[in-house]
């Protein structure tokens, strides 16, 4: 009989949580960069193909650009430049067996491909996500207190009508320690007018007033899409200890029975904080995305921890690629392994059914992802 780990292999994926790709050549320093969190070079000598994620691209990306495994940096780049990116990404996309994408808009959206460029340079469904405070600061500059309050709902509302969910910055912009409640009327109108002229005197408008950020949740929640938040592990401007997951406790208590989903991104390190929020409230549900592309290979202690007591019906995947199609080679085929591994051990001591384990697999690659965006009537 053949092994779980064959079959989850070959599942079609829905990546719940994506960026688009640059579609151009990039140099080395500029390639290194979005292979990496960090905002910095590798201090010399090393590069970010010395990462674990470097490791993973030099041996299994570099076959797909016909290169033997474990190749170096310089002649992997070298390959990828002569194959051109839109042969190299039609490669890359096609062996990470993601067939159907849902898309983050909201991060640098003028240098990656959008949802409909991404559909056309794969043949695949995207869907978009809208990112909440992106959404504000595009209605922001100009605007009265009055005026932004306004146009913010407005432009929440179209958007609901567009998007199959919305995403929160909220730990980057504030931290996951933020009040639970619903901000009253009032106390919106004042922050925004805080807010909006001290972006006037700054000349810039990044939204990071915590009465507004609060403000858009709640916005957002009466809507019934599912809301993706941002959890640990992300760029240089997070601030780690602010990002666990149970500091939200409030919120996910709040929003229960509000038929809003809440799905945490990355979780990393509070995988395990994740997965048992995800056990405890109906509504919240967890990935390893980027992590598990960033720890290579070690990729399955992370899918273990998302495995220890989160439901099966409550695990997404995703690959939370930005940019480099490499990234969606990393995060399925490492996130596959882990799970066909973990899966087939189980089966291998009869503490999973052969038959069960075939059906988890199923949700957790794409299932449960399609019911919680309601992709089926999406498409
Ligand atoms: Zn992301």
């Amino acid at each position: 009989m053949s092994l779980i780990s064959e079959h989850v292999a070959e599942l079609n994926l829905v990546d719940h949580h994506c960026h688009g790709l640059v579609m151009e050549d990039l140099p080395r320093g500029e390639f290194e960069l979005l292979a990496t969190e960090s905002d910095w070079p590798a201090p010399p000598p090393t590069t970010w193909f010395d990462s674990p994620l470097g490791t993973f691209i030099r041996a299994e990306c570099a076959p797909v650009l016909d290169l033997p495994r474990h190749c170096s940096p310089e002649d992997y780049l070298q390959r990828r430049a002569h194959l051109g990116v839109a042969e190299v990404t039609g490669r890359l996309l096609r062996d990470s067996g993601i067939g159907e994408f849902v898309v983050d808009t909201g991060f640098h959206g003028d240098r990656v491909s959008s949802p409909r460029q991404l559909a056309e340079v794969s043949g695949l469904p995207a869907h978009q996500v809208t990112r909440l405070e992106t959404l504000a600061q595009t209605v922001a500059p100009g605007a009265s207190a009055e005026g932004f309050v306004r146009d913010v709902h407005d432009a929440i509302q179209a958007a609901a009508l567009t998007s199959v969910g919305f995403k929160s910055i909220i730990a980057y912009r504030f931290g996951l320690d933020f009040d639970p409640t619903p901000p009253g009327p009032a106390e919106v109108l004042r922050a925004a007018s805080e807010w909006l002229s001290a972006c006037e005197t700054a000349g810039s408008w990044r939204l990071d007033h915590p009465v507004l950020l609060r403000h858009l949740l709640w916005e957002a929640v009466p809507l019934q899409r599912p809301i993706q938040f941002h959890v640990g592990y992300g760029d240089s401007d997070i601030t780690l200890h602010r990002c666990d997951p149970s500091q939200m406790t409030g919120f996910l208590r709040a929003t229960v029975g509000s038929g809003t989903d809440i799905t945490l991104l990355h979780c990393y390190p509070f995988i395990r904080e994740a997965g048992i929020l995800a056990q405890v409230f109906p509504h919240v549900y967890l990935d390893t995305g980027l992590a598990v592309t960033h720890a290579g290979a070690s990729a399955g202690t992370l899918v273990r921890e998302s495995l220890e007591v989160a439901p099966f019906g409550k695990v997404l995947f995703a690959s939370d690629a930005y940019g480099l199609p490499e990234l969606y080679l990393a995060g399925s085929l490492l996130w596959r392994r882990a799970v066909g591994e973990l899966l087939d051990e189980w089966v291998a001591s009869d503490a999973m059914g052969r038959d069960d384990a075939l059906r988890y697999a199923s949700w957790m690659a794409g299932d449960n992802a399609r019911r919680v965006y309601g992709l089926e009537e999406a498409t």
